[in-house]
């Protein structure tokens, strides 16, 4: 039985005063929140991650980053290397977000290498991929989904890796408000799975997660995570506000 994960992807909002309040705040109102059912994690921007992680320790949230750097290390002004993460032990990190793939060209390739950068300092990696509007509209989300997950899994034995999590996020409903309808989510998800299935096994793609991401709020959690193959939410703008995102928690609990 795979367990409910409610990511949160902060993206580049609050200052540090409502971080450090949102995580208190939480703190102090999900710590019956059962672990084994539900997972819940938040990524704020980078340089409030040692303090998120201080508050955080010993609790059931997960802190990571939203992002790490192809390289290893040297001159690469304003990255952040999977090693310099991995000595703050964060928790998880996002890559392959749709704004960091149209506002600074992330392609498959180089996902792929960050991802290789993660899994070789063993942090937990939320690979994100999904279909464009026009993409959507010309018929061709099966064959982008899919040249994604080649692209990103390149030479990666998800066998092997079984904590990747994958975020189906279809760009046309991120931050705009417009949701996928629990079917059309389950038809990419279910399209996810029988990848994993055929590339790999049958028990890898039963322990892998799929998060949906796009417009995720309390008002629809509960019908996507209806969904066999919806297994959690990467959650932008509902995840924002401390009483909404521990309404996602508590529906996710009780389902
Ligand atoms: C996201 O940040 O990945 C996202 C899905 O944002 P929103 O929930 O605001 O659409």
């Amino acid at each position: 039985m795979r367990k409910i994960i409610v990511a949160g992807n902060w993206k580049m909002n609050h200052t540090y005063s409502e971080a450090t309040t949102f995580v208190k705040s939480l703190l102090a109102n999900v710590k019956n929140v059962d672990d084994s059912k539900v997972e819940m994690l938040i990524a704020p921007t980078s340089i409030y991650l040692t303090e998120l992680l201080a508050l955080s320790k010993d609790s059931n949230l997960l802190i990571g980053s939203q992002d790490v750097s192809s390289h290893n290390n040297g001159a690469f002004t304003g990255e952040i290397s999977a090693e310099m993460l991995k000595s703050i032990s964060v928790d998880f990190s996002i890559i392959g977000h749709s704004e960091r793939r149209s506002y600074h060209n992330e392609s498959n390739e180089m996902i792929n290498t960050k991802l290789k950068k993660l899994i070789e300092q063993g942090i937990r990696p939320i690979v994100c991929i999904g279909e464009t509007l026009e993409q959507r509209e010309a018929n061709v989300t099966k064959q982008v989904i899919i040249e994604q997950l080649k692209g990103c899994f390149l030479d990666i034995d998800l066998s092997n890796n079984q904590a990747i999590v994958i975020a189906y996020e279809p760009v046309w409903a991120i931050g705009t408000g417009k949701t996928a309808s629990p079917e059309q989510a389950e038809e990419v998800h279910s399209i996810i799975r029988n990848w994993i299935k055929d590339n790999y096994s049958m028990e890898t793609a039963e322990q892998i997660h799929i998060l949906y991401g796009g417009s995720v709020k309390p008002a629809n959690i509960a019908e996507l995570l209806a969904q066999p193959n919806i297994d959690g939410g990467l959650i932008g703008g509902a995840s924002l506000k401390v009483d909404s995102y521990k309404e996602m928690v508590n529906i996710a609990e009780k389902l």
